[in-house]
């Protein structure tokens, strides 16, 4: 009763749009947003309403509003320091572009381009002219075309080559990447029958011969990207599978995944079949993905022979599964830069956070640990440790990369999770890893110590976690 009685007290919604608290949310927002968050908080109130005397008034109520709106106006999608370890990590959006691949994309939201526009002749151009030549050049292949990432290739270059007929593939073969792509599953979706042929460890030429006939639309080769089968193995290369094929007149579609168009030994890291290499022993049609070790926007390549790419791009699917005109121009930017493999390290923001050396990254922790400590809640400490990174996305999986990093630890371990949450939580969220009852922070995808401390330091007064 007391309280129904103090809530008579309560501003009304006129009275607060009116208090002067309200005047840069009404600027920001907009009158409508603003009056819909001052009704939410006024109903707030009255649901639970406070004691008596402890009623807000209009200014508080303005700011309890405005700080709804603020909170709820931050974008979902904002920058993250990614200090997981692992580079292209696949959900913190993988591959950083390039400036030029940036600038290309800018520039291509901003104003019309000749997407499917030929200049030279003024009639109707196809979208995948922008990177075709590029593709044709950088990978030997007759043919090119590109759609929404590597799944949709699979599932597209699958679908055209053997709807309704058997595609064979190794048992040591059928992966699953991660989430719903599970190369069973793409099978059926895409209308071919799967025939699983060899073993989990050993697949032979004869395993392949002895089911290919009439009924193959197909012999599809994946790269396991994300697990290697050691020991007692047998796998049929991709030069020895492309001339079974040949022999049987049907083509061979090689899944690489992460496809990499430069030996990447040269920038330290442990070498992966080239794309360009796949085309050379024989693949009729070759797929990866743009947004893994290419360091490009997400997409999916197939290249290979120009009669097959022409099938592809008659298929209906393809229209459903087409890129748009800024990833289009972020992709084609990102693929001009391999022409100029001497400098690639530089400008690929993926390729020089993977080439980094452990000794500069370990310096960069030294020098960030006391100024860190500083920063933290008392009672946690920071040490500089060493940890090793990953290449992230499949690639690579048993090849980590020594790397340093800080590890942060705590007397007790909820106080940990409550650091985590707490620097997840920063204006720029913070994202560890938990790992061996500490929070590690690797710091090879940290390029900005200085934005980076300065972020911390709105982590002070609100979360004491010790
Ligand atoms: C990552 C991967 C895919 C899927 O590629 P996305 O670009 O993520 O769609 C398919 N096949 C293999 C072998 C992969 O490694």
């Amino acid at each position: 009763m007391a309280d129904r009685a103090a809530l008579r007290a309560l501003p009304a919604v006129d009275r607060v749009l009116a208090a002067a608290g309200c005047g840069p949310a009404l600027d920001r927002f907009g009158r409508a947003a603003v009056t819909a968050a001052v009704r939410e908080v006024l109903a707030e109130i009255r649901a639970a309403p406070p004691a008596p005397g402890a009623l807000p008034d209009a200014e508080a109520v303005a700011a309890r509003a405005a700080g709804q709106l603020e909170a709820r106006g931050r974008s979902t999608l904002r920058a993250v320091f990614n200090l997981t370890g692992t580079v292209l990590h696949t959900n913190l959006g993988r591959a950083l572009l390039a400036e030029a691949a940036i600038e290309a994309a800018v520039e291509a939201m901003r104003d019309a381009v000749a997407l499917e526009y030929d200049l030279d002749t003024g009639r109707r151009g196809e979208r995948d002219d922008h990177v075709r030549d590029l593709l044709r050049e950088l990978t030997g292949a007759e043919d090119a075309t590109v759609v929404n990432n590597n799944a949709a290739a699979v599932l597209l270059a699958l679908n055209t080559l053997g709807d309704g007929r058997d595609a064979v593939v190794s048992r040591g073969e059928l992966i699953e990447i991660g989430g719903a792509f599970r190369m069973p599953d793409i099978m059926a979706r895409a209308g071919v029958r799967l025939v699983e042929v060899g073993t989990t460890n050993r697949t032979h030429p004869r395993d392949y011969r002895a089911v290919l006939g009439p009924g193959t639309g197909l012999i599809l080769k994946v790269h396991t990207s994300n697990y290697r089968i050691e020991g007692f193995t047998a796998e049929v290369g991709g030069g020895a599978l492309a001339a079974i094929a040949r022999e049987a007149g049907v083509p061979l579609l090689n899944d690489l995944g992460s496809g990499t168009l430069v030996d990447l030994s040269r920038h330290g890291l442990a070498r992966e079949p080239t794309v360009r290499e796949a085309v050379a022993e024989g693949a009729d049609l070759v797929t990866f993905s743009g947004d893994k070790l290419l360091g490009g926007p997400q997409a999916g390549f197939v290249v290979g022979r120009r009669d097959l790419i022409a099938a592809i791009n008659r298929n209906p699917m393809k229209r459903a599964l087409r890129l748009d005109k800024i990833r289009l121009a972020a992709l084609a930017a990102t693929l001009r830069l391999y022409r100029d493999p001497d400098r690639l390290a530089e400008r690929l923001p993926t390729l020089r956070l993977l080439a980094r050396g452990a000794a500069e990254i370990e310096a960069q922790a030294r020098g960030l640990a006391p100024a860190l400590a500083r920063l933290l809640p008392p009672g946690i400490t920071v040490e500089a440790c060493a940890c090793r990174s990953q290449i992230g996305s499949g690639a690579l999986p048993l090849d980590t990369l020594p790397s340093y990093g800080l590890r942060l630890s705590a007397p007790r371990g909820r106080d940990l999770e409550a650091l985590a949450a707490a620097l997840r939580a920063l204006p720029r969220p913070v994202i560890g890893r938990l790992r061996d009852g500490a929070l590690l922070l690797d710091l090879r995808c940290l390029t900005d110590d200085a934005a980076f401390l300065t972020n911390l330091s709105a982590l002070r007064p609100a979360h004491d976690v010790a």
